[in-house]
């Protein structure tokens, strides 16, 4: 009989991951506490992007972010609170920032992000989720200072000598594709490499796909507990019921952290909230972008322009700060001629929460002392990126596969 695998928490990570495994004949459910249609897998910038080589905790962030902590407006912000998960959180986060941690981060970052890019376009080219949009224009990484431009061309040497396709534009080439970008704007870095998609649009076919494919997706039912045999999960306590799984998962994005101490364990990460504002199509804007000082990421997709920013510490909550989607739009318009962004698309705003690692790396793997519990979490900025990557490593651990790559950076017993 085929093992029967409970996947708690049905974001990207959890999808991608009942999708590989259903292929491989097992009997999938799909528990999630949502009704499965917010969160970080539908507000993200849909951008599948191997140029993003540089981990989150990297020399400089924790001094930004001390810098920017009382501006209620800018890109990244901690709350201060007494919080001994978050202080530890803090200390493994500024123990990871160093160039040696980065060098060692660049290349695993750099292979799952590929994999996955090449999981996606076989996902595409199977036509099994049907058309959805899978566009390989590259980012424009844009800068409107000479600061952030030298910064961006030196990570740019870095995706290079890693093999990616990479471009310098100045002004004038910068226009030549994307005439509305605004003269203020000194160039740009284009990263080709990297692809977009519209993130709503293909969770729906993915659900779709996997309902009719036979994984059981249950909605609006939280996990809330488990029943621990000698080394092994045995139940899982929902508010519904209960389920006797051969094997679970979890992909519980920044609920991770909460749910693992029911199993008696500790998984370091915190909620990284970030913001989208959807404009009705057109806008005009014809490449995805990041404009480099604000941190805001651009995206045209399927019938509007997403603009998506923020990182904001704060613990888990879904509170929608007006003065931060304001500053999105406001930089938004201010990198483009002629671009004005409704206030109806302001008040429309949402958020989703990032699972953010303090090491700029998930956790994906097999977790000690169980023998039927894995973990698939904390992707942080790259989830999207690392979605079908992530998915199909655990099926292949659950499988018994050989593995797509070395796991070891992943490993979720890890210390900091
Ligand atoms: C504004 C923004 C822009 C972003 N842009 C990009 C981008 O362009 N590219 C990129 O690669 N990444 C991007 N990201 C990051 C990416 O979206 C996330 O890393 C990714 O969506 C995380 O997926 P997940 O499945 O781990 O978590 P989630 O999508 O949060 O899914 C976790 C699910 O678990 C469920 N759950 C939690 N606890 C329980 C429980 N006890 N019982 C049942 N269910 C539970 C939740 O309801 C949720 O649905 C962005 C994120 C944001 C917020």
């Amino acid at each position: 009989m085929s093992k029967h695998i409970v996947i708690v928490g049905g974001g990207i990570i959890g999808l991608s991951t009942a999708y590989y495994l259903q292929k491989e004949g097992c009997q999938v459910t799909v528990i999630d506490k949502t009704n499965m249609d917010a969160g970080a897998s539908y507000v993200n910038a849909g951008y599948v992007s191997p140029s993003h080589i540089i981990p989150l905790a990297a020399p400089g962030v924790v001094a930004q972010g001390l810098k920017w902590m009382f501006n209620s407006s800018s890109p990244f912000y901690m709350k201060p609170r007494w919080d001994i998960d978050f202080f530890k959180w803090l200390w493994f986060f500024q123990k990871s920032a160093n160039p040696n941690k980065v060098k060692y981060a660049i290349p695993i970052i750099k292979d799952i992000t590929l994999f996955s890019r090449e999981l996606y376009q076989d996902i595409y080219n199977s036509g099994d989720l049907g058309v959805f949009q899978w566009e390989r224009k590259g980012i424009l990484m844009m800068y409107k200072t000479d600061v952030a431009g030298e910064e961006e061309i030196h990570t740019s040497k870095l995706a290079k000598g890693e093999g990616l396709e990479v471009n310098e534009l100045n002004l004038q080439q910068l226009k030549k594709i994307e005439p509305k970008v605004a003269d203020s704007v000194k160039g740009a870095v284009h990263y080709e490499c990297d692809v977009h998609t519209t993130p709503n649009e293909f969770m729906e076919k993915l659900k779709a796909y996997l309902i009719k494919n036979g994984v059981i997706i249950h909605i609006n039912e939280e996990v809330v507990d488990f029943e621990i045999g000698m080394d092994s999960i045995s139940q899982i306590i929902t508010t519904k019921g209960t389920y006797y799984p051969d094997e679970v998962v979890l992909t519980a994005g920044a609920w991770s952290s909460e749910i693992v101490k029911k199993l008696r364990l500790r998984l370091s990460m915190q909620a990284g909230k970030g913001y989208r504002i959807n404009v009705p199509s057109p806008t005009g804007i014809n490449y995805p972008a990041i404009l480099l000082e604000k941190r805001v990421a651009i995206t045209p997709m399927n019938t509007f322009t997403r603009f998506a920013g923020t990182m904001e510490l704060s613990g888990i909550n879904h509170k929608i700060h007006k003065e931060r989607v304001d500053a999105i739009a406001t930089a938004s318009e201010s990198y483009y001629d002629n671009l004005h962004i409704p206030q109806a698309a302001k008040d429309d705003a949402q958020c989703g929460l990032r699972p953010v690692s303090p090491d700029g790396l998930p956790y994906i793997g097999k977790v000690a002392p169980y023998h039927n519990l894995y973990i698939g979490a904390g992707h942080a900025m790259m989830g999207w990126s690392m979605g079908p990557g992530t998915g199909k490593l655990i099926s292949q651990l659950i499988c018994k596969q050989p593995l797509a790559m070395n796991m070891e950076g992943f490993n979720p017993n890890r210390k900091f």
